[in-house]
């Protein structure tokens, strides 16, 4: 068996030890005779996975008992619905900052139910920065202030967080969850599709503050209702269970095996230091993001020749480093370095650089 070192940005590596872990665990799941993806998500054996992973999730992100933690479906792209819909319910009107493709659905979504606002946009640069921001420019009355926290196809993230006073911040940190230790405490909402950072996709995970969990407005399909969820530790109908056992897992692994957030982070930022380093002192490739707000998670870079690029791509995929093309709005290349991905993979992925630099100049 060979295992390639894949750079996708979703889905993405899964830590080897989980896979391990859930493999053995497959045809008897801690002797109930049955795998957990045969199990009714009604049974005590699973609601003691959901439980568990729940609670694990709480301890591993510090989160306050004040938020709630919703498992759902439907990705990332579903919140940008259920977010107006739940949450647009006073002035009925929210706040964008454009800073990508996933920031303009948020954005078009909540403009086809309610009120969007676009604060300020990086789209006349190519989203290649975060803009700066003026809080002079938010409406006071907003309902929520919407950012995508790590701009997964661009290479971006906030160095500091917008400061929208009473306005609820909400954010997708669906690419960037669980790589470093975040305060839940600044932020109404935050949002993740778990296929990057959490585990297989299928599972969403909603971490709300309990009191902007209200009535949703008129006409909101039960399903796409907050509340709902809520009231029935996310059980109304079948929960995606084995996303949420094999997350149950990913957490064991962060918490048992990395030592936690703080460890994950100083791991991740060895790993995005080899590559911008490399970027930074290579002759052939450089990165395509301001330096300031480079993504620790996904690093995008060029060599300026788009055949270049092409061989670049084919050759490393012979030679086991996968999906490293670029996003099709983007070109070049793409390395998702998710926590999944071992520090080794990218000390390989920079030598093999370094060769086909030497290669071709
Ligand atoms: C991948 C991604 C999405 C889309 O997630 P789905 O689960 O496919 O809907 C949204 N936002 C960000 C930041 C992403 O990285």
């Amino acid at each position: 068996m060979s295992r390639v070192y894949n750079f996708s940005a979703g889905p993405s590596m899964l830590p080897e030890a989980v896979l391990r872990k859930a493999a053995a665990e497959m045809l008897d799941y801690e002797g109930s005779g049955q795998s957990v993806m045969e199990m009714s998500h009604r049974s005590k054996v699973y609601q003691s996975i959901i439980d568990g992973c729940s609670a694990l999730l709480r301890e591993v992100m510090s989160i306050p008992e004040n938020y709630e933690i919703l498992f759902l479906q439907g990705g990332a792209s579903s919140q940008f619905a259920m977010l107006p819909l739940n949450l647009a319910t006073k002035s009925g009107s929210a706040d964008f900052v454009i800073t990508g493709q996933w920031a303009k659905k948020a954005y078009a979504e909540c403009k086809k139910l309610a009120k969007a606002h676009e604060v300020a946009s990086s789209a006349d640069k190519t989203f290649t920065y975060i803009p700066k921001l003026d809080p002079s420019t938010f409406d006071p009355n907003a309902d929520y202030f919407h950012i995508c926290y790590n701009n997964t196809i661009y290479g971006t993230r906030y160095t500091e967080l917008p400061q929208t006073g009473n306005v609820p911040l909400v954010a997708d940190m669906s690419s960037c969850i669980l790589s470093e230790p975040v305060d839940v405490s600044k932020f109404g909402v935050i949002y993740a599709g778990a296929q990057k950072n959490m585990g297989p996709a299928g599972l969403t995970v909603v971490i709300i503050r309990k009191d902007l969990i209200g009535e949703p407005r008129e006409g909101t399909p039960t399903m796409m209702t907050y509340q709902i969820h809520a009231e029935n530790g996310s059980m109304y109908n079948t929960p995606p269970t084995y996303a949420i056992y094999i997350c149950k897992l990913v957490l064991e692994w962060i918490k048992n095996e990395i030592g936690g957030l703080e460890q994950m982070k100083a791991i991740n930022e060895k790993k995005a230091a080899m590559l911008y380093d490399f970027l930074d002192s290579s002759n052939l490739f450089k990165g395509t993001v301001e330096k300031e707000f480079r993504s620790m998670m996904n690093v995008p870079f060029v060599t300026g020749n788009e055949e270049l690029d092409a061989k670049f791509v084919k050759e490393a995929t012979a030679a086991g480093f996968v999906n490293l093309k670029g996003h099709r709005t983007v070109g070049g290349m793409r390395a998702s370095i998710y926590n999944a991905m071992p520090v080794e993979g990218v000390e390989k992925l920079v030598a093999f650089m370094k060769k086909f630099e030497a290669d071709n100049s």
